[in-house]
């Protein structure tokens, strides 16, 4: 019996015929699909420009870089993520630190928040960003983070590598309406695909323009920013610093064949979780509130096991054991060796800490039927009745 994977990609036959197209093409990088595609998720997001890359990693390191994180500046994250979020910030020499996830969605907590802001300006060591993570697809509550990142002074990096196709107030996620920059990720468990992938957004033209010479190596053509345009036709500028973090078409080509079916998509993951909820309904297990059942792009259906992380353990093997390829999301980030080395140690994040302890995330994916959920049901029925 195959696995039940937590997640997967849906390729159709548009997709393979839309990679295939690029492959017979006169360019495979470089070419004209990035920008479509950028140009799809501006339409889709609502935001003017976006910047696509090799993944969402890239985007995170380029958007904290083109708002001109550096040494001696701090970001902000909550530990319920995935490494990347962190460590996009290490990669400019910028520090580190973490505010507590709410116990029932594990969003960063507002009131968490703002008790750490009044403290840090009383010790001059405010963040230059934070980076709220919109956990499982439930974007959090970005219109008080918003308001503090005025009064403090702070810019906002949402990674939204699980939501795309959320929304807030009935504005889709990446319009940046509550933020300076928004980081979508396109790995095959993600909403949408390229295989490899992300893309960042941005309301701010010179930050749009910024992100695009960073994952380009800092190069630049445009005749509005470089100092000389008489030496010919071929001449470029490095202005500043960059990688190349650029996407290729071929990847392009399959995000713009994805990006036609994402409402169908989220359709499809949203009946699903309601199913979940209503077969759930009387089992000893922890939900999360789905009051945002229509704002979240549900990425990820998280149970959480009450009892403490032994009995988790338990449920978890006995799952994988019966080929269901459950997950953990995540193990707090302050909890790495490579973090608790850095000064953070188990106690400082008990919110991060508690919801962990009891997380295990069910299949969910567009191609998940309802016969295999009933399936995923059923095994966890037996299992828990049985410990
Ligand atoms: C997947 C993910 C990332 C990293 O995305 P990549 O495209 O794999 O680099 C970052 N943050 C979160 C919350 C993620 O889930």
């Amino acid at each position: 019996m195959p696995m039940i994977p937590y997640g997967r990609q849906s390729i159709d036959e548009d997709d393979v015929a839309a990679v295939v197209d690029v492959l017979n093409s006169d360019f495979l990088t470089q070419g004209p699909t990035v920008e479509r595609f950028e140009s799809a998720i501006a339409r889709r997001t609502g935001a003017p420009g976006a910047v696509a890359s090799n993944s969402a990693t890239s985007s995170l390191h380029v958007a904290y870089a083109a708002l001109g994180c550096g040494p001696g500046d701090r970001v902000w994250t909550t530990p319920i993520t995935f490494v990347a979020t962190a460590n996009a910030a290490l990669y400019c020499g910028a520090e580190v630190d973490f505010i507590d996830v709410e116990p029932e969605t594990a969003c960063l907590q507002v009131s968490d928040l703002a008790d750490r802001l009044v403290r840090a300006r009383a010790d001059d060591c405010l963040p230059k960003v934070v980076a709220p993570v919109h956990f499982t697809g439930h974007p959090c509550d970005m219109e008080e983070i918003a308001a503090l990142a005025n009064e403090f002074g702070f810019y906002v990096v949402e990674d939204a590598a699980h939501a795309f196709g959320a929304s807030i107030n009935n504005e889709p996620v990446g319009s940046c309406q509550f933020s300076d920059a928004c980081v979508f990720s396109f790995h095959p468990v993600k909403i949408l695909t390229t295989g490899e992938g992300g893309a960042a957004t941005a309301r701010e033209p010179e930050l749009l323009a910024k992100m695009k010479r960073l994952v380009s190596h800092g190069i630049s053509r445009d005749p509005a920013l470089i100092s000389s345009n008489d030496e010919g036709p071929w001449y470029y500028e490095q202005m500043e610093l960059g990688f190349n973090y650029r996407m290729t078409d071929i990847h392009a080509a399959l995000g713009l064949s994805q990006m036609d079916r994402v409402d169908t998509f989220i359709e499809k993951r949203r009946a699903l979780v309601a199913r979940y909820e209503m077969l759930l309904a009387d089992i000893d297990v922890i939900r999360s509130p789905i009051d945002k059942l229509t704002s979240s792009s549900w990425h990820l259906y998280v149970i959480r096991i009450p009892g403490g992380a032994g009995r988790r353990r338990v449920v978890f093997e006995r799952l994988r054991a019966r080929g269901l390829g459950v997950q953990v999301h995540y193990i707090p980030v302050h909890l790495q060796p490579f973090y608790q080395a850095r000064g953070f140690s188990e106690g400082d994040f008990p919110n991060a800490e508690k919801y962990y302890a009891g997380a295990i995330s069910l299949p969910l994916y567009p191609d998940l039927t309802t016969a295999q959920q009933d399936e995923v049901i059923t095994i966890l029925k037996e299992e828990l009745a049985a410990l």
